[in-house]
């Protein structure tokens, strides 16, 4: 673990993280925003969701931001990962499948609640 904490020391804290987590859940959460600030994978996501659905809607309670908020928010969703993150193996990658598309307020309450 303490290769791995080193290795995402770099990865800015920008969401507020309880400080009764013990570190390896500190570290696992670093991976999970790393990984959702893989661009590629997210705008790849992005694209696949808007091909079978034609709009990009929140996972969880539905909201489309284009609806909403028109121009402004056409394009607009964020990505969340919902694979475990202790169950991959060394240097596995992201798939698509791996992220759901969900409202800025729903990945809060997720990440919020986010343990492994
Ligand atoms: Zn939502
Ligand atoms: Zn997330």
């Amino acid at each position: 673990m303490t290769t791995l904490r080193r290795a995402l020391s770099h990865i800015e804290d920008d969401e507020t993280t309880t400080q009764d987590s013990v570190n390896e859940g500190q570290v696992l959460y670093k991976l999970h925003k790393y990984r959702e600030r893989n661009r590629k994978i997210v705008e790849d996501k992005k694209k696949a969701v808007m091909k079978a659905t034609g709009r990009l809607a929140c996972e969880v309670c539905g909201f489309d931001f284009f609806q909403t908020y028109g121009p402004l928010g056409a394009d607009f969703i964020e990505c969340h990962h919902t694979k475990p993150l202790a169950t991959y193996k060394a240097g596995e990658k992201t798939k698509l499948a791996d992220l759901a598309v969900v409202c800025s307020n729903c990945h809060r309450m997720t990440d919020a609640r986010f343990i492994s």
